[in-house]
């Protein structure tokens, strides 16, 4: 929809394709199936970071897992601290997350990373009738304050 340089011919919007049909597979399951899924699926991830280092949402300039004041987690692939990396990254994406593919398509495990986006992107889609990436018109919803939120957390 929006871009500065295009690259060969505009392709079509492809049409009368679910989106979602992944994502809720995954909502079908239950707590305890989806944490098992979820850690089996970042199990061979090696830290490389590749996913972080081409999305285009993670300029931060300083990421948290290269922190060490305070350090949040540490720098093996410790499958707890693996599965925190990629939980809190997910996160820092929510309703940002363009759905681009570009994580996945650079993981040298190819690890579907997408998994952990594509259920936020849902969310954000179906509670704030958001989708990133289509207008530079409107902030992300969770990067602004309405005094008028629903939810006991504004209080
Ligand atoms: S994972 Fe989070 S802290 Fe790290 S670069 Fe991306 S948005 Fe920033
Ligand atoms: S799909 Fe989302 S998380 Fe992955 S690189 Fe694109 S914008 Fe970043
Ligand atoms: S690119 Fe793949 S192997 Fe590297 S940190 Fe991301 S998920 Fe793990």
């Amino acid at each position: 929809m929006i871009y500065d340089e295009l690259l060969g011919e505009r392709v079509p919007e492809q049409e009368r394709m679910d989106r979602y049909e992944d994502v809720r597979k995954l909502e079908a399951m239950d707590a305890d199936e989806r944490s098992k899924y979820f850690q089996d699926l970042v199990a061979s991830c090696i830290r490389c970071y590749a996913c972080r280092d081409v999305c285009p949402l993670c300029y931060c300039p300083t990421c948290f897992v290269d922190e060490s004041r305070p350090q949040w987690l540490g720098k093996s692939i410790d499958p707890t601290d693996t599965f925190t990396f990629h939980l809190l990254r997910a996160f820092h994406c929510a309703g940002r997350c363009t759905d681009c593919g570009a994580c996945e398509r650079v993981c040298p495990m190819d690890i579907k990373v997408r998994q952990f986006t594509k259920k936020l992107e849902k969310d954000v889609l179906e509670l704030y009738d958001h989708e990133a990436g289509m207008t530079t018109e409107t902030r992300p919803p969770l990067d602004v304050y309405q005094p008028d939120d629903p939810g006991d957390f504004i209080e």
